[in-house]
């Protein structure tokens, strides 16, 4: 699935139809969202989409010099008619491996028994860096520039 942006808005707009969509498939464990995409693709513009599409309060950052922040989803994301309401997830974690070299980089954080627990959902920039450590029903997601405000995000699942 590909989806094309000409603003900021646009993404976020793309990010909120996807994560509806995909919080409605069963997920054994954390439904794991992993970006990857040069520097300034709008991964983290997409993330803010997402933030505040499952009812994320706080203003979303990007990670990089912390790695990994949680956020937690206040119960309005889980409102009756609330956008996300079906499978909306208990906490919500935000990766950024730009600084890191490898998934090695990442002990200490808990990670591992983040990604089993099926109330989290895990959105990961960079995430080609610690693909060897994600769940195999990861959902990638593919960002690129095409020059001027104009991006693409290819899904794959
Ligand atoms: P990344 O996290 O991939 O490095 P960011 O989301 O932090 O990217 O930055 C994207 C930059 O591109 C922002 O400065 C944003 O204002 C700009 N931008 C322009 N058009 C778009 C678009 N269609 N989608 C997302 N960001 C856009
Ligand atoms: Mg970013």
């Amino acid at each position: 699935m590909e989806y094309l942006t000409n603003s900021v808005e646009g993404t976020k707009t793309a990010a909120k139809k996807i994560i509806i969509k995909l919080l409605k498939r069963p997920h054994p464990g954390a439904l794991v969202l992993a970006l990857a995409g040069e520097l300034g693709a709008g991964k983290t513009t997409f993330v803010q989409g997402l933030a505040k599409a499952i009812g994320v309060k706080e203003k979303i950052l990007s990670p990089t010099f912390v790695i990994l922040k949680r956020y937690g989803v206040r119960p309005l994301g889980r409102d009756k008619g609330s956008p996300a309401e079906a499978g909306t997830p208990m906490n919500f974690y935000h990766l950024d491996c730009y600084r890191i070299q490898s998934a090695k980089d990442l002990a200490g954080l808990g990670f591992e028994e983040i990604l089993k627990n099926k109330n989290n959902l895990v959105v990961i920039e960079w995430a080609e860096r610690v693909a060897n450590i994600l769940p195999a029903d990861t959902v990638w997601l593919n960002f690129q520039h095409k020059g001027g405000d104009e991006r693409r995000i290819k899904l794959k699942m």
